[in-house]
C-alpha cells in the first residue's frame, strides 16, 4: 500500500480465457486490442526482440526504478480499483479481464488471434509514460473551488486519466459492445461512434463516481467533479490526434459530451441521470463544468500554442446535432446490451 493512495491493495487479475472471442477493435486511445491494432500509428513504440512482449501489472511494475516506479504503482492500484468497482458494480459473470502491459509494438498479427485476447486488455507502455509524464495547468488555475486543493497536487491527472482510459476498455467488454460486430469482426461508423460514446460516458461516470466514494472527505461534490474533468481532460487532450474520424467523435466533441454526462449525473448513484437538464442542481453543475472545461482548454492552449483550439469542432458538433444523432443510435443498441445503468 502506497501512502496518500485511497483504498487498498489489490491482486493483479490474473488471464483468463473466455469461450466467446472478443474481436472488438483498438479504440486509439490507449489499448490494443486487436491484431494490427492502430497503436503502432499512434504510439511510437521501440520493439526490441529482447523484451517480452507483455507483461502483468506487477511484472511490469518490476521492470521500473525510482519515482517512475512509485508513481506507475499508485497509477496501477488506482486503476485495477477502479476496474474492480466496474466489475463488482455491473454484478459482471465473467471474469475480472487481465491487464497486461505491452513493452513492444503491435505488429500486424501482433497481440494474437482473436480467442488470445478474450477478456484481456493490453495496454501500451508509451501510454503510461504518456500519462506519467503529462505537463498540466495548476489545479487552481481550471478548478473553482472552496476546498483546500492542496491534496490534489500529487500526479491525480496520470492516475485518474489513466484509469479512465482502462474504463473506457472495460466498459466494451462489460456492456458486450463487440455483439454488434459482423462475423468478420468489422462494426459499422454508425455503432462504432455509439459504441465509443458508450464508453467513453461510463468510463467518465466511473472516475466519478470512484472520488465520491473514496474522496469525499477531502473536497465537496462539485470540486470531485471538476477533478474528474480536470484529469480526462489532461490526459485525452494531449493525445496525439487520430485521423479515424468515421469510428470515433474528435476528442474535442468527446470530452465536451464528458463533461456534459458528468453534469446529469445525480449526487446519489441510486438515483437516474438528468439528461434534459430538468433539476436546477444539473443547470448548476454545467456551469461550473463548462468553465472548468474552458479554462482547461486556454491553459492547454497557453501550454502548447502551436496546437489548434478545440472550439470550432465542438460548435460544428452543436451545429450539425452530431451528438443527438450518435445518442439515438445508442438508445436504439442499448437495448441489447446488458445493465445499461448510469444511461
Ligand atoms: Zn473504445
Amino acid at each position: 500500500m502506497i501512502a496518500g493512495l485511497p483504498g487498498r491493495s489489490l491482486t493483479v487479475p490474473q488471464f483468463v480465457r473466455r469461450s466467446k472471442p472478443l474481436t472488438f477493435h483498438d479504440c486509439r486511445l490507449a489499448v490494443s486490442h486487436a491484431p494490427g491494432g492502430l497503436v503502432s500509428s499512434f504510439f511510437d513504440i521501440q520493439t526490441s526482440a529482447d523484451s517480452p512482449r507483455e507483461l502483468d501489472v506487477s511484472s511490469y511494475l518490476e521492470t521500473l526504478r525510482g519515482f517512475k516506479r512509485a508513481s506507475a504503482g499508485v497509477m496501477m492500484q488506482t486503476m485495477l480499483h477502479i476496474v474492480e468497482m466496474m466489475h463488482s458494480g455491473h454484478r459482471s459473470p465473467d471474469d475480472l479481464p487481465a491487464i497486461r502491459i505491452s513493452q513492444i509494438c503491435a505488429s500486424k498479427d501482433g497481440i494474437g488471434s482473436p480467442a488470445a485476447i478474450a477478456n484481456l486488455i493490453v495496454i501500451p507502455e508509451t501510454f503510461v509514460d504518456h500519462c506519467l509524464g503529462a505537463d498540466f495547468a495548476t489545479i487552481e488555475s481550471v478548478i473553482a473551488s472552496d476546498s483546500d486543493l492542496r491534496w490534489w497536487r500529487y500526479p491525480w491527472i496520470a492516475y485518474l486519466g489513466f484509469s479512465w482510459a482502462v474504463a473506457h476498455e472495460y466498459m466494451h467488454l462489460l456492456r458486450s459492445h463487440w455483439i454488434f460486430d459482423a462475423p468478420d469482426g468489422t462494426r459499422t461508423d454508425e455503432v462504432s461512434l455509439a459504441t465509443e460514446r458508450d464508453a467513453d460516458l461510463c468510463a467518465m461516470a466511473i472516475i466519478y463516481r470512484y472520488l465520491q466514494r473514496y474522496c469525499v472527505r477531502v473536497s465537496d461534490d462539485a470540486t470531485l467533479r471538476q477533478i474528474a474533468l480536470y484529469s480526462v481532460f489532461w490526459i485525452a487532450r494531449s493525445l496525439p490526434r487520430h485521423s479515424a474520424a468515421a469510428t470515433h467523435l474528435p476528442m474535442s466533441v468527446r470530452l465536451q459530451d464528458m463533461a456534459s454526462k458528468l453534469a446529469m449525473l445525480r449526487e446519489d448513484p441510486n438515483d437516474p441521470p438528468d439528461p434534459g437538464a430538468e433539476l436546477p442542481e444539473t443547470l448548476e453543475r454545467m456551469a461550473y463544468l463548462q468553465s472548468c472545461f474552458v479554462k482547461c482548454e486556454k491553459a492547454y492552449l497557453s501550454l502548447h500554442p502551436n496546437e489548434e483550439s478545440m472550439k470550432a469542432e465542438v460548435m460544428a458538433a452543436i451545429e450539425n446535432g452530431t451528438l443527438d444523432r450518435v445518442g439515438k443510435t445508442w438508445d436504439e443498441l442499448s437495448q441489447l446490451v446488458r445493465d445499461p445503468r448510469e444511461r
